[in-house]
């Protein structure tokens, strides 16, 4: 007997859909290139670069568009004979200092054997090292770092990396740095110095609609998709979805997919409206468990008193009502009970991971008070809670309870 089969294959080139797919084309986004464009002239001009900042929430084409626009400035230079040009890129994800940034970048320029500890050598010394290595490459440089806003406020590699040559620590080389950042915030947090060197050229990337969302997906659909494999209306609602959601074409994208793979499962024959349903749940678990993860246990049983709540048909229900269940929960686990006001602490954060939603109410003489519900669908978040958390009789009586109500 076989155990493996292949399946109603939909997609041409599932890759596509994916983190580290470069698309050939970029929709949608002519504006910003332009301002880019504009930006990175002076390299192919001979002259010294600007120093670049870019930022945008995730999944905008930050990266994208950078990856897509500095290929082609490497392919376009290569007619004048003059210029030596190389792009250095890191993706600054994991390193939370410039300390960190520097000896990642030595070590990239130095692989076979040279590279230095991630310890021990002052800042400065790393700095100096990393002059040196770039004065060995020489002519134009530019340094992409790509989510820079993980270094937080230890900042100075920023300062120095692009005032290096003004500072006489380069050797007539060129340096211009890309930054880019998923949190506007940090800008802001930048040290004013570091500000005006760093932010040059400053280009934002907005959000995108439902209509620029449903340009990508089209285009990227015709590469990963076979044709007639997705049904009419299936990469609008992706679109709207993702644009309702967070306007980030990588979560249109992996909705997609997921539809996709929902569909082969079923041996459907196309991927159908229906599939982008059970995918968008599937993700929405997904998020909702990841948030859950995080919380304290404490945190959780908060929010299985909101779901109880729901169950009942009692929801919208204002904090001293999630704090009677939320009591009795304590008391069937066997965990000491939090006082009423840190319970109200642990909504407020639930209400910011997005799972639950509040409403304030004023109640004339006795002040203002809050009433919360859950912001996800009850069956995501009782399975998500089902998978994290050990009180397994009380989950069932509350799905009990959901069923006889028709929440369920
Ligand atoms: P960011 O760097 O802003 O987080 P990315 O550049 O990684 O976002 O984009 C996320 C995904 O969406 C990638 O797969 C990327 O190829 C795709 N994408 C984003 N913007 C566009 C666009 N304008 N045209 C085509 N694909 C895009
Ligand atoms: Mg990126």
């Amino acid at each position: 007997m076989r155990h493996f089969e292949r399946k109603q294959n939909l997609f041409l080139n599932k890759d596509a859909l994916g983190e580290s797919y470069q698309p050939d084309q970029i929709e949608e986004r002519d504006e910003e290139i332009e301002e880019y464009m504009d930006a990175l002239q002076p390299v192919i001009d001979g002259w010294e670069p600007n120093n670049i900042f870019l930022y945008g929430n995730t999944g905008v084409g930050k990266t994208a568009v950078t990856d897509f626009l500095l290929d082609q400035l490497q392919s376009d230079i290569e007619q004048y004979d003059d210029i030596n040009f190389t792009v250095i890129t890191l993706n600054c994800k994991t390193l939370t200092s410039s300390y960190q940034v520097a000896v990642a970048l030595v070590n990239k320029l130095r692989p076979h054997g040279g590279e230095i500890s991630t310890t021990g050598y002052p800042q400065q010394a790393v700095f100096e090292k990393l002059f040196q290595e770039l004065d060995k490459i020489g002519g134009t440089i530019l340094i992409v770092l790509d989510e820079i806003d993980s270094i937080g406020s230890q900042d100075d590699l920023l300062y120095e990396l692009p005032r290096a040559r003004a500072n006489d620590k380069l050797d007539g080389t060129k340096v211009g740095v890309i930054g880019i950042s998923n949190d506007f915030k940090f800008r802001d947090h930048l040290d004013p110095r570091v500000q005006d060197t760093l932010c040059e050229r400053e280009i934002q990337f907005p959000p995108y609609d439902a209509t620029e969302l449903e340009s990508i997906l089209q285009s990227r659909s015709e590469v990963a998709i076979v044709d007639d494999g997705i049904e009419q209306g299936v990469l609008g609602l992706c679109a709207a979805l993702a644009a309702r959601d967070s306007g980030s074409a990588r979560q249109a994208l992996d909705l997609l997919r997921l539809a996709g793979e929902v569909a082969e499962n079923q041996d459907a024959d196309k991927i159908k409206i229906t599939h982008v349903e059970a995918a968008r749940e599937k993700l929405e678990q997904k998020r909702i468990e990841q948030g859950m993860r995080e919380l304290t246990s404490h945190g959780r049983l908060a929010l299985l008193a909101v779901i109880s709540k729901t169950a009942k048909n009692e929801a919208p229900c204002r904090t001293k009502a999630v704090y009677r269940e939320y009591m009795s929960l304590c008391e069937s686990a066997d965990i000491d009970p939090l006082a009423q006001r840190s319970l109200h602490n642990h909504l407020s954060d639930l209400r910011m991971l997005g799972i639950l939603s509040s409403n304030e109410n004023r109640s004339g003489s006795r002040g203002n008070y809050y009433s919360y519900e859950l912001d996800v669908p009850f069956s995501s978040a009782i399975d998500a809670m089902s998978d994290v958390m050990v009180l397994e009789q009380e989950i069932q009586t509350i799905r009990d309870i959901a069923q006889m109500n028709n929440v369920l």
